[in-house]
């Protein structure tokens, strides 16, 4: 027997004792799938089934054990073999609340198909849609969740979008950080599902978008979301990670305060002494986003992501514009190479955090400050808070009451006229600078406090400011037209140029639309084949297909068609009816019900499938399922896929974990 995690407790419960030949009568006859489900059998129910008193005495004896080993080592670190423990992120949450719940060790598993179920669609991508839904956890208990489905059209998934798809989830398999959105597993059923922690309140772009009356989203708040950003980015660099598509629609809001970043399908490992990871040909990128060594060679690192990271600031103190927007791609690399121009100071934005943009947007990678130092400036560009002490109802000024707090995005001790935002209205304009008073960070007011831009402070920044200012004669355009430029993307439809072909940029005619959410539906072109790692040791050389090589994957298979893939070795439990059908109905159900039970993510169909072409071998049957499964899962053959099975003992999970590490 080669049960599924559902149930692998059970037989290793039973086989301790010496007593795994009760193992089916147990599942069932009595029905019982879960340790607590023994408080309801009593000992008629066990005699029931043939089990003598003193071998309920030994059962009783090894629930006590198992259930006092339960809390440290649940069914998810059973399955998982403490994989993502070793990834744990240990920095608490700037400001996310705890999570509700908190389960032990991570839950990056294999979830069961009918743990989930699927609610209102949020929205869609390129290779999946995502839809609301709940996920059941063992104990009952309904988490909500974000679950992305591979998209299948008649003939199933396309080659490229499951790679894609399962490019996603290997990178985010490895991930635990409080500002990257978390897999909490994958379900292995038709179609592939992931599942995500939800981000309730959408993508982050959504909402700097959203028009009246939703409110603006204050200043101090963006700032908050560009340093757990950094913190994330951070994160991503150490691990030899690059995101390539870091935009603010890639952020999603998993409260009003948080922001995760997501999209990991543009992610790549670093590579080499240089830290790059160079594209192999024409590729889809987002384009206004890009560096301009990725623009011109097709090359990303921790410092391309670093300027889009600038790219993002912008676009979150724009309210979401799209940058370079009535460029046509081909010119924007000229722009940023040879007019040197550079997106211009959004209203919002102060002359700190303006400057700090144009470090990220330094034209050579090496002069781009790192995330883990752009925390460290981002601290330092933080806009002062102060606290109104009198009406201002001036003509022209910020209207302000006393007590509102005030935000302030530019100010000096040499001006008598600040800019910045109220807080209660957060309306943003100029008002008289003695009409506030500076608060520290605890909130207490201090009028003679250092400002942003004290003389200590201005030196600190006067070779950013300097450069500002020489980066802002390069900009060809005065800030006005350079705001018209950047018009809202509603009014930009059509000019596609985010996702656009890189090393094509000659010129060339830009049809399709393409604020974000369009654009997504655009990078359907194929990444190209990953790097693979080498095989491990007991992959077989003679594998009919190299895994380093792409290979053409077979239509997926349809659910209800009869299972034709090679019958595998003879196992034990050997047919004792041919499957031209003089098995008995009760006996075949039984098969059945041990093949489905035994691999994750099968469907009746198959299994019956599966037990005609294996002449009603259980075991070869659910070997062959699990090398089905585990075939669709990876880019490996389905010998590699068998030898790899064999390797983990045919645990399904541990060699999905196995080959979703090495995509
Ligand atoms: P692509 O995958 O093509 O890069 P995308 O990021 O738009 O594009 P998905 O990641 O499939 O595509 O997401 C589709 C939409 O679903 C997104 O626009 C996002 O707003 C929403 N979404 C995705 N994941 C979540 C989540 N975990 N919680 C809430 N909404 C989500």
């Amino acid at each position: 027997m080669l049960p599924e995690e559902g149930s692998l407790w059970l037989l290793r419960l039973l086989r301790d004792i010496q007593l795994a030949q009760f193992y089916r009568p147990i599942l069932e006859d009595l029905n019982v799938t879960r340790p607590e489900h023994f408080d309801f059998v009593r000992p008629e129910d066990l005699d029931g089934i043939g089990m003598g008193r003193p071998a309920q005495r030994r059962l009783t004896e090894a629930l006590k054990r198992h259930r006092s080993g339960f809390r440290s080592r649940n069914w998810v670190y059973k399955i998982l073999g403490g994989f993502a423990s070793d990834q744990k992120e240990t920095t608490p949450p700037l400001d996310s609340p705890p999570y509700p719940w908190e389960p032990e060790g991570g839950l990056k598993c294999l979830i069961p198909e009918g743990a989930v179920c699927r609610g209102e669609l949020l929205g869609s991508g390129c290779f999946g849609v995502v839809h609301r839904g709940l996920w059941t956890l063992p104990s009952g208990q309904s988490v909500p969740v974000a679950i992305k489905s591979l998209r299948v059209g008649p003939a199933g998934p396309v080659g490229t979008e499951q790679g894609d798809f399962l490019r996603e989830v290997s990178v985010m398999m490895n991930l635990e950080h409080p500002h990257v959105l978390r897999l909490h597993g994958l379900v292995l059923g038709q179609p592939l599902q992931m599942v995500m922690e939800l981000a309730p309140l959408g993508s982050l772009h959504a909402r700097l978008t959203a028009a009246a009356p939703t409110p603006p989203l204050p200043v101090a708040l963006l700032c908050l979301f560009l340093r757990q950003l950094a913190g994330a980015m951070a994160y991503m660099g150490a691990r030899g990670l690059v995101h390539r598509d870091l935009a603010t629609r890639n952020l999603l809001l998993a409260t009003p305060r948080t922001i995760k970043v997501a999209d990991f399908g543009l992610v790549r490992p670093l590579r080499g002494a240089r830290g790059r990871y160079v594209m192999g040909g024409p590729r889809p990128i987002p384009y206004a986003w890009c560096a301009p060594e990725s623009l011109r060679h097709g090359a990303f690192s921790s410092a391309s992501d670093v300027w889009m990271f600038g790219v993002t600031l912008w676009e979150m103190f724009s309210q979401g514009q799209e940058p370079w927007a009535g460029v046509p791609p081909y010119l924007i690399l000229q722009r940023l190479e040879k007019d040197r121009a550079r997106l211009p100071r959004p209203s919002l934005c102060s002359r700190a955090l303006y400057a700090l943009a144009l470090r990220c947007w330094a034209p050579h990678p090496a002069d781009r400050p790192g995330f883990s130092y752009l925390e460290g400036l981002l601290q330092e560009a933080w806009p002062p808070e102060s606290r109104c002490m009198r009406d201002v109802a001036e003509p022209g000024a910020l209207r302000m009451e006393p007590g509102d707090p005030i935000t302030i995005i530019d100010g000096s001790p040499d001006s008598t006229t600040w800019k910045g935002q109220n807080g209660r209205t957060l309306k943003v304009g100029s008002f008289p600078a003695s009409a506030v008073t500076l608060v520290d960070l605890g909130g207490s007011s201090a009028t003679h406090s250092v400002h942003r831009d004290s003389p200590a402070r201005g030196e600190r920044l006067r070779g950013s400011l300097d450069g500002d200012r020489a980066k802002a004669k390069l900009q060809g355009l005065p800030p006005e037209r350079g705001q018209r430029r950047t018009a809202p993307l509603q009014r930009t439809k059509g000019i596609s140029k985010s996702l656009e072909s890189v090393l094509s940029l000659g010129p060339r005619v830009t049809g399709g639309g393409s604020s974000p959410p369009e654009l997504r539906h655009t990078r359907a072109v194929p990444q190209g084949p990953p790097t693979l790692p080498p095989h491990p040791p007991f992959v077989s050389s003679s594998s009919s297909q190299p895994s380093q090589l792409p290979r053409e994957r077979p239509p997926w298979p349809k659910r209800e068609s009869p299972h034709s893939h090679p019958i595998g070795k003879a196992g034990a439990s050997k047919a004792t009816v041919s499957p031209g059908g003089s098995l008995s109905d009760s006996e075949l159900q039984r098969k059945i019900l041990e093949v489905e039970l035994c691999v994750h993510g099968v469907t009746y169909q198959e299994c019956q499938a599966a037990l005609r072409a294996t002449g009603g071998d259980v075991v070869s049957a659910i070997q062959n399922l699990k090398v089905d499964q585990l075939f669709h899962l990876s880019s490996r053959s389905r010998a590699d896929c068998r030898h790899i099975l064999e390797h983990y003992q045919w645990d399904l999970s541990a060699a999905s974990r196995y080959v979703l590490a090495r995509p």
